[in-house]
C-alpha cells in the first residue's frame, strides 16, 4: 500500500531546542498546529539531544541551558543529571503548548516537488509542505578525524556520543582528543580513575575572565560571516576559550591533567606516536584508549536532494535561511547552534515564514 501523504505550509525537522523554539513561534504566528505545521522528530521520546547526553553531564556542568520561549527551565534541586532535567522540561513544555510532534519519525529525504513545494520523506510516510524548517541539530553526525594507522590500532576508538562513565576506563590509559570543553570536563573526570594523556591540534586558549557579551556576540558574528560566505560553520563555543575559573577546570589544572600535547602524527597498534620535526625528537606514547573529543558536523544528510551545499564546504546562509530560498530555514546551524541561538532563530524563522508563507507579494527582508 502507498505510505500517507500529508500536506501542511511548514514542517519542521527535530524536536530539540531548535524546534521546539520553531514549534511555539510558529504557533504565535497564527499557524495552526498539526494543520498547519508539524514536527517530526526521530528520537522516542522528548529531548532531542539532551537524553543522550553522558550521565555525568549535570545541569550545573553544562554552559547554560537557556530557557525555550514561554516557559522557564526550572530544574530540581540538587544538579540533576542533564539527560533526566531537560528532556523533562521539554515533555512538559511540548504538553504545555500542545505543539504537534510526531515521533519516531526519521525524516529520509527532503526534494522539491514538481509545483515547487517540499515532498518529506519519512519512515512513516510522506509529508508535502511549502516550506521546511530544518532543526536536526549535531549530534548524530560525530566528528572523527583521520589519522595513519588508525585502522590497526588495537584498543578501544570511541567519540565523545559513545562515552558513559570514567569507569570504563579504569587501569588503561587514555589518550583525549580535542580542545574544547567536552574534552577537557571528560579529562578531568577520566584522570581521577586513571592516567591520561591530551592532545589538542592548537594549545588550548584559556580565558581568566568570563565571557561577556560583547565578546559572545563577536564570537557569533565570525560564525555569522562563515555561513554568509558558504563556508562550513565552526562551533561558537570553539571560538570563547576555557574558562580558568571554571570547578572542573581548576581541579584539572592543580592536578596537572590539563598539560597537552600537540596532535600526534600516527596511531600505532598500540598507542599513538610523534615524527622527528623541526629538532624535536620522535615520541611514542602507549594507549588503550583514544576518546575523540572532536565534535560534530551538522545533520543535514537527508537535504543532499536539494543541493544546498556549495563549494565551500557548507551551505550559504542569508539570516536563518538558505540564500536565495527563504523557505528553506536551517535552526541550529552555524551561529545559531547554542541554545540561546536556537531559541531566537526559531522566532526569526517563523517570524520570517508568516511573511512569506501568509502575506503573498511581501518580499522576505
Ligand atoms: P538537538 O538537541 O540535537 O535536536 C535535534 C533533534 O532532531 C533530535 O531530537 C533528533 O532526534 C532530531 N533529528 C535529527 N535528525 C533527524 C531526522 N533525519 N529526522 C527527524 N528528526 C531528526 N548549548 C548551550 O547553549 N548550552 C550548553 O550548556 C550546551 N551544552 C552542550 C553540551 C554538549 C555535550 C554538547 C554536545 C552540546 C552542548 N550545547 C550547549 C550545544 C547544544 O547541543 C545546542 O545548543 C542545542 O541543544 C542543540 O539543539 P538542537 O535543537 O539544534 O539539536
Amino acid at each position: 500500500s502507498s505510505p500517507d501523504v500529508r500536506t501542511v505550509d511548514v514542517v519542521v525537522i527535530g524536536a530539540g531546542q531548535a524546534g521546539l523554539s520553531t514549534a511555539w513561534a510558529l504557533a504565535r504566528q497564527g499557524f495552526a498546529p498539526e494543520s498547519d505545521f508539524v514536527v517530526l522528530d526521530a528520537d522516542d521520546a522528548p529531548g532531542g539531544a539532551w537524553q543522550h547526553r553522558w550521565p555525568s553531564l549535570t545541569v550545573g556542568t553544562t554552559h547554560r541551558v537557556h530557557d525555550l520561549p514561554g516557559l522557564p527551565f526550572e530544574p530540581d534541586a540538587g544538579n540533576p543529571r542533564a539527560a533526566d532535567a531537560v528532556p523533562a522540561y521539554f515533555a512538559r513544555y511540548e504538553r504545555r503548548f500542545e505543539l504537534p510532534v510526531h515521533r519516531p519519525v526519521r525524516v529520509s529525504a527532503v526534494r522539491r516537488t514538481d509545483d515547487d513545494r517540499f515532498r518529506v520523506e519519512t519512515d512513516s510516510g510522506d509529508w508535502i509542505a511549502r516550506a521546511i524548517v530544518n532543526a536536526t541539530g549535531t549530534w548524530t553526525r560525530p566528528f572523527v578525524p583521520r589519522y595513519p594507522g588508525q585502522e590497526f590500532f588495537r584498543g578501544r576508538q570511541l567519540h565523545t556520543v559513545d562515552y558513559r562513565s570514567a569507569r570504563d576506563f579504569a587501569g588503561q590509559h587514555v589518550v583525549v582528543v580535542g580542545g574544547g570543553a567536552s574534552a577537557t570536563q571528560l579529562l578531568v573526570e577520566i584522570s581521577t580513575v586513571t592516567s591520561t594523556t591530551w592532545v589538542t591540534r592548537r594549545p588550548p586558549v584559556w580565558r581568566e575572565e568570563p565571557f561577556d557579551e560583547d565578546a559572545g556576540r563577536r564570537a557569533v558574528a565570525m560564525v555569522e560571516e562563515a555561513v554568509r560566505e558558504g563556508r562550513r560553520p565552526g562551533s561558537v563555543v570553539g571560538v570563547t576559550g576555557l574558562l580558568v575559573s571554571t570547578p572542573y577546570i581548576r581541579d584539572g589544572l592543580d592536578r596537572g591533567v590539563l598539560d597537552r600535547l600537540p596532535m600526534f602524527d600516527r596511531i600505532t597498534e598500540d598507542g599513538v606516536a610523534w615524527d622527528p620535526a623541526d629538532g624535536h625528537e620522535g615520541r611514542f606514547i602507549a594507549a588503550d584508549v583514544i576518546l575523540w573529543a572532536t565534535g560534530f558536523r551538522a545533520a543535514v544528510n537527508h537535504l543532499a536532494p536539494l543541493h544546498l551545499r556549495g563549494t565551500g564546504g557548507g551551505i550559504r546562509m542569508d539570516g536563518t535561511h538558505v540564500a536565495g530560498e527563504p523557505r528553506i530555514h536551517l535552526v541550529g546551524y552555524g551561529p545559531s547552534a547554542s541554545t540561546i541561538g536556537a531559541n531566537r532563530a526559531g522566532q526569526a524563522a517563523a517570524r520570517q515564514l508568516r511573511r512569506v508563507l501568509k502575506e503573498p507579494g511581501e518580499l522576505p527582508r
